[in-house]
């Protein structure tokens, strides 16, 4: 736990995870003796989860959580929290809210089989009934001169950059953020307060990391779904429940609809993507706004084509009859669900294409696939991999050149490099005081930081 603040410090900042990595994102900011948390994330493993290195007493003194978005690396630790004598609010946009039941039970049951159960299923209801929504660009106030805004952020529906203000000063958290349009978002949006300190991502921060257009990307992914259909082959494209999963689908079903795939081609659903979906019709608001006015003005409902179909079958035996197949199905980085039950069946024939098209996290079995193994152990069975294996560059996140331009425009005093691979993140802070002469720090766990 942080020590009380100095008389001299204006606040205190204590990073308890993603710090020289991915995952687990969890801040403390305290001010004038009220201590808020930014996020509260679990880092997903490919047997094992890891926790944020939040001390025991400091649920119990926590005045509020504020969520930047519903991803499991920045929410699934809420429950435990709760756990441990969290009694505050918990701020977050409805998308996240809403998504946010749906995730948490998914990671529960997830914890469950692999015997790291840290909150009980009541402990997700009891989260749910603190949590308060908030609209974006609202100023809240949480104490005397300490209030916040949420800011969309780009990367997910109801994704948000939380702005704090502390007598004035103001320091941003940009959680997971994307500076350039999706086919489901625009960009995210940048405050107009002068921001004194920045917390922010990295997860592109590599000068390597420069990711084509949306546009080109697409074409690439398209080009490589008609390529193996002309030879019998079918697509796995394992996807994020939130985001990827969504954007996939819109991608898709483009190129049917203007031919450029073949009009008999079948896009199976499958796995918690479904009720992620449904979730995102219900805030629809939260989309771009050609969405709801398609929707609106039109029987024309991107997310009742008549391209998608969800497996019924236990055996999935439609899936594999069918004879152009593409099947989007979670996980993204092949650490669980359905789509390692298909990845374990296509990959054995090499006229297939496993097409990864997210971040794959260091221990994923997708990582593994990028780095060319030729037979992967899943359980107590080897697989080989004979399947081709292409990544291509669609995502969520800034690259590199927009998280470069993004800290130019924000031009803040002091700059926090959090959620990265600790040799990005020092390349990226290395780039930001040779380019732009700002102090930059990449936090180590549990390091404190006096503002
Ligand atoms: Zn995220
Ligand atoms: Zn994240």
């Amino acid at each position: 736990m942080a020590a009380k603040n100095s008389a001299s410090s204006i606040f205190r900042l204590s990073f308890f995870g993603a710090a020289e990595e991915v995952g687990r994102s969890s801040i403390l900011l305290e001010f004038n003796g009220t201590a808020v948390l930014l996020d509260a994330g679990i880092k997903v493993g490919r047997e094992k989860n890891e926790f944020p290195e939040i001390p025991l007493e400091l649920p119990a003194k926590l005045f509020a959580i504020v969520l930047s978005h519903a991803h499991l690396d920045h929410i699934g630790f809420v429950p435990a929290l709760i756990k441990h004598g969290f009694k505050g609010k918990i701020y977050c946009t409805k998308p996240t809210r809403d998504l946010m039941h749906v995730l948490l039970a998914d990671a529960f049951a997830i914890s469950k089989e692999r015997g790291q159960e840290l909150y009980s299923a009541k402990d997700i209801e009891k989260t749910m009934r603190l949590v308060e929504v908030v609209p974006f660009e609202k100023s809240v106030k949480i104490s005397r001169n300490f209030s916040f805004k949420l800011f969309s952020s780009g990367h997910i529906i109801g994704s948000a950059m939380i702005l704090m203000n502390c007598a004035g000063k103001h320091l941003l958290y940009t959680g997971d953020f994307n500076t350039r349009e999706s086919n489901l978002l625009e960009g995210c949006k940048i405050p107009k307060e002068k921001v004194d300190f920045l917390i922010m991502e990295a997860t592109y921060g590599s000068k390597k990391d420069m990711l084509p257009s949306l546009k080109s990307v697409s074409k690439e992914f398209a080009d490589a779904v008609n390529g193996t259909f002309l030879l019998g082959g079918k697509v796995l494209v394992p996807v994020f429940a939130v985001g990827r999963g969504q954007e996939l689908m819109f991608v898709l079903e483009n190129y049917i609809r203007s031919g450029y795939l073949p009009c008999d081609t079948v896009v199976f659903v499958d796995g918690m993507i479904n009720s992620v979906n449904k979730i995102c019709r219900h805030n629809v608001v939260f989309l771009r706004p050609e969405i709801p006015a398609r929707i609106l003005n039109s029987d024309d409902d991107p997310f009742k084509s008549p391209f998608f179909k969800i497996p019924e079958s236990k055996s999935k035996s439609e899936v594999y009859a069918a004879e152009n197949a593409v099947i989007l199905a979670t996980s993204g980085m092949l650490t669980g669900g359905p789509s390692v039950s298909y990845f374990k069946r296509l990959a054995r024939n090499e006229r297939n294409l496993i097409a990864l098209v997210g971040f794959q996290g260091k221990d994923s079995l997708g990582r593994e696939l990028l780095n060319g193994a030729k037979e992967v152990k899943i359980k107590e069975s080897r697989v080989p991999v004979k399947a081709m294996v292409r990544k291509f560059g669609f995502s969520g996140h800034a690259d590199f050149l927009g998280l470069f331009e993004f800290v130019r425009k924000i031009a803040p005093s002091k700059i926090f490099i959090v959620h990265g691979e600790h040799s990005k993140q020092l390349e990226f802070v290395a780039v930001v005081k040779n380019k732009l002469k700002k102090e930059a720090i990449v936090p180590k766990a549990l390091e404190v930081f006096d503002l």
